[in-house]
């Protein structure tokens, strides 16, 4: 079989992380490329155009956000920001500048290749996702989004979702395995007037997990990242 190997940038200072981050990549089947400040990066970024880039935010000469400023400017390279910073206000300028995900500090292995397959997968999706509308179905365990009918099944039940409910669903399942902000979610649903409605989501969704979750505190399906946003589990 003829596999071309991904091309992925880490962005990091400290040499412990970045070469066990190189590690599992190359184990993995990934080309690493290791940049240790921002303007390295910036240079092995529109150099060699990675795959997907992997950013710490807290860089000798820089600062991280800058840094996602810059490339969004001419590449919509997907950015995972890989951050010991916990304030969840970071993680979400960070999403909101560009970055597509975040994994927070200590991660393992298994944590970062799924944030990275998932990123690969929407870049695949994308050119096909700015042509069509969405169409298909979308499957998780028991979880089946139809997009076709506009229909939301839990266990081959329909849940009845409102119109609402079934818009909130089907945009998590579109990005599944990523985290979308309440501010993004919300300017995509109802228009960039809403924003900051973070109520008519709470409660949405509050209704949404009664439908679809077996335990809606608990969750199986849609998880909160606290402070940020929701994140629908990986699609199969
Ligand atoms: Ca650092």
């Amino acid at each position: 079989m003829n596999h071309i190997k991904e091309t992925i940038l880490i962005i990091e200072d400290e040499n412990n992380i970045s070469s066990f981050m190189s590690t599992i990549l190359t184990a993995n089947g990934y080309d690493p490329l290791l940049a240790k400040t921002g303007a390295e990066a910036f240079a092995l970024a529109t150099s060699h155009c990675p795959d997907v880039i992997l950013l710490d935010l807290g860089l000798p000469d820089m600062d991280g956000l800058q840094l996602i400023r810059s490339i969004r400017e001419w590449s919509r390279v997907p950015i995972i920001v890989v951050s010991a910073r916990t304030h969840e206000r970071d993680k979400v300028t960070a999403l909101d500048l560009g970055a597509d995900d975040y994994v927070t500090k200590p991660f393992g292995p298994s944590e970062l290749l799924a944030r990275i397959r998932t990123a690969l997968r929407h870049v695949r999706s994308r050119a096909a996702d700015e042509r069509v509308a969405q169409t298909g179905v979308f499957r998780a365990g028991g979880l089946v989004i139809d997009y076709d009918k506009r229909r939301v099944f839990v266990d081959e039940q329909d849940v009845h979702l409102t119109q609402n409910e079934y818009k909130l669903v089907s945009l998590l399942g579109k990005y599944a395995g990523r985290v979308l902000t309440y501010d993004y979610i919300i300017r995509e649903l109802w228009g960039p007037n809403a924003k900051g409605n973070n109520q008519i989501l709470r409660v949405n969704m509050a209704n949404i997990r009664r439908k679809i979750e077996k335990n809606p505190a608990e969750p199986a399906y849609i998880f909160t990242e606290v402070g940020v946003g929701y994140r629908m589990i990986e699609g199969e």
